[in-house]
């Protein structure tokens, strides 16, 4: 963060505040790892703080320290509106607009907090007073690691708060593999191991607590899966109908995508997943090298995220899709095949 927010934000938390963090619609790894770390952190320092999300998360993210505690916008309705509307500080985690909170992007539009964005997603909007955007980090939680260190407290990292931001630092990074991963990352994960972070376990409790069902699911979305050797393009899809078949539980898809990119010469991997209730196909990419997911999401699937990974969403059928998806390959073909 630079000095002159970062001294706003110095003065605005020397004295106990009412705060509200807030992480995107289906929070990740990365999302509730950094909004509970920062929450340990406020409350730790004698803030009145609560995380609301704007709907559920996944169960393998269910055992953070403090996730207990994270009201539920879909279903802690009043509870989650009264927290924003008189929160003297907002922040904002994870994510660059706020379009990325859905249904609560109304309440918040209207508060009269003063906003805090701590994100690392490219082309950040302008909403928030105070600004703390780098997209070159690898995660919002290595983030926080180092606001915190501004703000002079690193000594006050918990091991609860080392768990958080562990986690969310290791499934931002595909386990410390993915480009972003820097030789800070590292040091900063040496860091929150020396203050209690346990690693193994954490990887445990994220990767190796899988149902059956979901692994019959992995099984159906890799049959499914389309190699275009022309485009270095790999797709996945899920329908509703096979999703309820494997009696789908939230989180149950999360790193689906990547199996495409493990197929040798694969550069763009994508999966679409059906939204039966959303009526929408929700979708992944990723890539390796310089082709940039973010901008092909941005430009022709409502969305956005990083260059190596975004998302978006189509409003079509399951054919229509596919086929627009398609269409666009060959104004790619020089980048996808160089
Ligand atoms: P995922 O594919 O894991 O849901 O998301 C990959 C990255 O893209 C994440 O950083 C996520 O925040 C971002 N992302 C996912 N969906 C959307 C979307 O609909 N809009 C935007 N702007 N970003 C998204
Ligand atoms: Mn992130």
């Amino acid at each position: 963060m630079n000095l002159e927010h970062l001294n706003e934000l110095k003065k605005l938390l020397s004295s106990p505040k009412k705060i509200a963090i807030i992480p995107h619609k289906n929070p990740d790894g990365d999302a509730i790892g950094s909004t509970l770390a920062l929450w340990h952190y406020l409350v730790n320092t004698g803030h009145t703080a609560s995380i609301v999300a704007p709907n559920d998360y996944p169960k393998f993210l269910k055992w953070m320290p403090g996730s207990d505690q994270i009201l539920n916008f879909e279903k802690e309705n009043s509870q989650s509106k009264s927290c924003i509307n008189n929160a003297d500080i907002i922040f904002t985690l994870d994510f660059n607009h706020l379009g990325r909170v859905g249904q609560m992007s109304e309440i918040l539009e209207s508060a009269k907090a003063t906003f805090v964005m701590v994100d690392h997603h490219q082309e950040p909007s302008d909403y928030a007073k105070i600004m703390y955007s780098d997209v070159k980090m690898s995660s919002t939680c290595e983030m926080v690691y180092v606001l915190i260190n501004q703000l002079g407290d690193e000594n006050s990292i918990t091991p609860e708060m080392a768990n958080c931001i562990y986690t969310g630092i290791m499934t931002d990074t595909g386990s410390f593999k993915f480009a972003a991963t820097t030789s800070n990352t590292h040091r900063v994960i040496a860091d929150l191991m020396d203050k209690g972070a346990e690693g193994t376990e954490i990887h445990h409790r994220i990767y190796d607590t899988n149902s059956p069902s979901r692994l019959h699911l992995l099984g159906c979305a890799l049959k499914n899966m389309v190699i275009l050797e022309d485009y270095s393009t790999a797709y996945i899809t899920l329908s509703q109908n096979e999703l309820d078949t494997y009696n789908y539980q939230k989180g149950d898809t999360e790193g689906f995508v990547n199996y495409g990119l493990t197929l040798d010469g694969i550069k763009f991997a994508v999966i679409f997943i059906e939204n039966k209730e959303e009526g929408i196909f929700k979708i992944s990419f990723r890539s390796v090298g310089e082709f940039s997911v973010n901008d092909f999401a941005r430009k022709h699937f409502h969305g956005g995220g990083h260059t190596n990974a975004a998302g978006g969403k189509s409003d079509d059928n399951k054919e229509e899709t596919i086929a627009y998806f398609t269409s666009l390959l060959p104004l790619y073909k020089n980048q996808l095949q160089s």
